[in-house]
């Protein structure tokens, strides 16, 4: 970690040590890490490039909405994308950074009167974490208003250009989901509507995400994917599990899809809770559910 910090000073990339997990990710929970904040996609790539030819381990991290760190804090670098955020319009096109969020995508397409992507208002991501995941709800996902993904190839250094087909989008995964691949940038193709009809859109989405999800309370969102044509929320509230808590981790009453943290959960309290979900739902079911939140340990 030395020669990384070094390296960091001498090209005037920030990092700070010791950072906790819990204070940049959504689910409030896990260690001390070593965080890297790259200013712009250069800086980006170069940091990984540092990291992958020195044998430091290291992972991208954008809104940190879908990851479990663990409590012991992660032994490498964490690489934040959150400064290359910039978002561009150019006709019925959107170009934005790995680190933007979704929601200014969301609003940029509404000040253009741009439509396709209001399925993601709400959504606390970035464009790089939504990429990775082929972030989804309400009937839309990535997959249908991607144009192209800009990426840095870990095992080449090289930075590629992927179109719709290229990156591989399947339910919550695409051909980025092996880490192989930084996301820097990605251009969205959108379709020209009307401000009033988009606004009309995001909005229900938010309010139906009020409605039903537990968001006063640090979660990760959706705990599991869903078993092919079964909600595994309501696999899991049929099981009797809404409320079932481990330390400082709870199904939530209110989704059952999600964990919350009640205040001072581990990630080991949330993993040993998800196994026991996954235990009953396989006696119960018969079926072996996955959780779409990634383990950063
Ligand atoms: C309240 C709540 C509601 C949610 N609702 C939904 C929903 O409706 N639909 C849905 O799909 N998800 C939902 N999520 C989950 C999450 O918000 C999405 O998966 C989101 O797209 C993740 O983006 P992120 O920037 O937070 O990714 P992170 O959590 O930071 O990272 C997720 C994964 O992507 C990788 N990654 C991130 N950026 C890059 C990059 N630039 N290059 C390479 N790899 C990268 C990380 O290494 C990690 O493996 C919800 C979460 C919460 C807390």
């Amino acid at each position: 970690m030395n020669d990384l910090k070094k390296y960091l000073a001498e090209n005037d990339i920030r990092f700070t040590e010791n950072k906790k997990a819990s204070e940049f990710t959504t689910f409030r929970i896990g260690g001390e890490c070593f965080t890297v904040y790259p200013k712009n996609v250069k800086e980006l790539t170069d940091a990984t490039r540092f990291c992958d030819t020195n044998g430091i381990k290291c992972v991208i991290i954008g809104c940190g909405s879908n990851v479990l760190f663990a409590d012991k804090g992660y032994d490498g670098a964490v690489i934040m994308t959150q400064g290359i955020n910039a978002v561009e319009t150019d006709g019925d096109f959107i170009t934005a950074g790995c680190g933007a969020t979704l929601i200014s995508v969301c609003k940029a397409a509404l000040d253009r009167c741009l439509s396709g992507v209001e399925f993601a208002y709400g959504i606390p991501g970035s464009v790089g974490g939504a990429v990775f995941m082929n972030a989804g709800a309400y009937g839309g996902e990535m997959k249908d208003v991607v144009e192209y993904v800009k990426a840095y190839s870990r095992k080449d250094g090289k930075i590629i250009k992927l179109n719709n087909a290229e990156c591989g989008f399947d339910y919550r995964k695409s051909v980025f989901s092996d880490g192989e691949y930084v996301i820097l940038s990605t251009k969205l193709k959108l379709k020209p509507g009307d401000k009033k009809e988009i606004k009309a859109v995001m909005d229900d989405l938010l309010g139906r995400r009020k409605d039903k999800q537990p968001l006063n309370y640090p979660s990760a969102g959706s705990v599991f994917k869903r078993y092919p044509g079964r909600y595994t929320g309501q696999m899991i509230e049929a099981a009797g599990l809404k409320g079932y808590t481990v330390g400082g981790a709870q199904v939530s009453e209110k989704h059952a899809g999600f964990i919350i943290n009640k205040g001072g959960a581990s990630a080991d309290d949330v993993l040993t809770l998800i196994d026991h979900i996954k235990t009953v739902i396989k006696e119960r079911e018969g079926v072996i559910i996955e959780p779409e939140i990634r383990v950063i340990d």
